[in-house]
């Protein structure tokens, strides 16, 4: 099939890759002409595991092309792709901008039938409210003698993760495809079959279901796994003052199939583009019903206060000034295997030990460059905070000569660290691990004060 992809980001570009692999003639569209121009040269502008390689087999195939051009985009697909941004508005709603702005330049150029699938995530009733504004520009362009071209917005959220999206975008648990049951939407329900059918190896995928319940269903699933990760963390706190371990109590728990193991890792909170992102947006639909969502205010709120927990854990060794003080940080990245550090909790983590005086010695395997742009956005009204983050070489080297080691992101080279060498760079033996890395009474043996999330650690 010719595909068009609009929005070039993490989404976008895994979709526009993955779908090109499976033998579709795809186009990627943005209005970033920098981000363009980067991948017409074979380069990625996001770490994402695998996606370079696969991205350079369907370009060199002809399968796979990335332009500025929405005209052409437009012309391009039959089926066009909106994959664009829907960052949170100041109110905690979701700004539709840019997926709007992509729907009505696809009704300025569109001359034939077109499906447009929503990938983005998006209120519910935003793929009523796509479908007006099309047919609004469709209404005010001159179609002298045939009629305006048919066209059916479908709802298709995704359900990658980074770090694992290719994966999870060729071996996917389901597809959801929201769609209704105009003429126009059942054509696009079929063509919607036939552009995953590859995907179900067998196994039916694709859920259909009305457009509503599609999108619902991406921030009721996004929600819920919020929920999980405050509520195991909140468990966790209530073990550290209980005495207890929290690591068999989560695999105690999740041994009951009603619960399952995954998502149960207590932490330093959940961040990315999507968990806090989505929480708000639902938030802010049940408000706009009448319906205040108290769980997901919870949720919420338990993941502010645990962006803070490992300040709170180093205060109490290290008392409440951090003035004079270094500490070395592994892990920027909101989570392992990608450079994405939006809303990641790092960037809470190092602006509360800036604003108390400790200087920063940080690594991370990829984020380090993305972690200064964003780091240099955080500080704007404290800039000479700055200096006082020195972005070390490796693990090690961050290590040398500091007062503790926090660690923010559970990446796998922090696993096994050689612990001799480690103890011997620290200054002193603290290590505060928000990720739960090693194990307490094997770190105290190894010489370390060892505090982590849950392990009955805290004195
Ligand atoms: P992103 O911010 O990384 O990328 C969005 C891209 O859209 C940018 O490159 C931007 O330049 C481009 N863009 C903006 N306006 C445009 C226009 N008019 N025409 C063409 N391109 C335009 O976003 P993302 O992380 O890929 O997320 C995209 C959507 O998918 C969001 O709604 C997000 O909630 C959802 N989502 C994200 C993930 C994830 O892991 N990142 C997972 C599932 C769903």
């Amino acid at each position: 099939m010719n595909l068009t992809i609009f929005g070039v980001g993490y989404v976008g570009l895994v979709t526009g890759v993955c779908l090109a692999e499976l033998g579709n003639d795809v186009v990627c569209v943005d209005t970033d002409a920098r981000k363009i121009a980067t991948l017409q040269r074979g380069d990625v502008p996001i770490h994402e595991p695998g996606l370079k390689e696969l991205m350079a087999g369907n370009c060199h195939a002809g399968r796979l092309a990335f332009s500025t051009d929405l005209a052409k985009g437009v012309a391009h697909g039959e089926v066009l792709f909106i994959a664009v941004g829907t960052p949170s508005t100041d109110d905690g709603g979701t700004d539709m901008a840019q997926v709007f702005g992509v729907a009505r330049a696809i009704a300025a150029h569109m001359d034939a039938f077109k499906v447009i699938v929503n990938k983005s995530t998006v209120p519910v009733g935003s793929g009523e409210a796509v479908h007006e504004a099309i047919a609004e520009v469709l209404a005010q362009r001159l179609w002298h003698a045939a009629p305006a071209p048919g066209f059916a917005v479908v709802s298709n959220p995704e359900f990658l993760k980074e770090g694992s999206a290719i994966d999870d975008f060729m071996r996917p648990d389901r597809i959801i495809v929201g769609v209704g049951d105009s003429p126009e939407e059942r054509r696009a329900g079929a063509l919607m079959r036939e552009l995953y059918r590859p995907f179900s190896h067998g196994h039916e995928r694709l859920m259909c279901m009305d457009r509503r319940s599609a999108e619902f269903t991406k921030y009721a699933a996004n929600a819920m796994l919020a929920v999980r990760i405050s509520f195991m963390n909140e468990m966790a706190n209530l073990a550290d003052r209980l005495g207890v371990d929290i690591e068999p109590v989560r695999v105690g728990m999740g041994a009951d199939p009603r619960i399952g193991d995954s998502f149960l890792y207590p932490g330093i909170g959940y961040g990315g583009s999507c968990f806090p992102k989505d929480v708000a947006a639902l938030r802010h639909m049940g408000l706009g019903m009448g319906l205040p969502l108290r769980v997901l205010q919870a949720a919420a709120q338990v993941n502010d206060g645990q962006r803070r927990l490992l300040v709170d854990k180093l205060a109490q060794r290290l008392g409440n000034d951090f003035a004079g003080r270094r500490f070395a940080l592994w892990g920027l990245a909101f989570k392992p295997n990608t450079d994405d550090m939006r809303e990641a909790p790092s960037r809470v983590l190092i602006r509360e030990l800036l604003a108390r005086g400790a200087a920063l010695q940080v690594f991370d395997p990829v984020a380090m460059l993305e972690a200064r742009r964003c780091l240099a956005e955080d500080m704007r009204d404290h800039p000479e905070w700055l200096d006082r983050i020195h972005y070390a070489e490796s693990p090690l080297g961050a290590a040398h000569g500091a007062d503790a080691l926090l660690i923010a992101t559970e990446w796998q080279e922090f696993c096994s660290p050689n612990f001799e060498a480690l103890r011997m760079a620290l200054k002193r033996p603290l290590v505060v691990d928000g990720r739960n890395l090693y194990e307490p009474r094997a770190m105290r043996t190894l010489g370390f004060d060892y505090l982590a999330v849950g392990r009955n650690t805290v004195d």
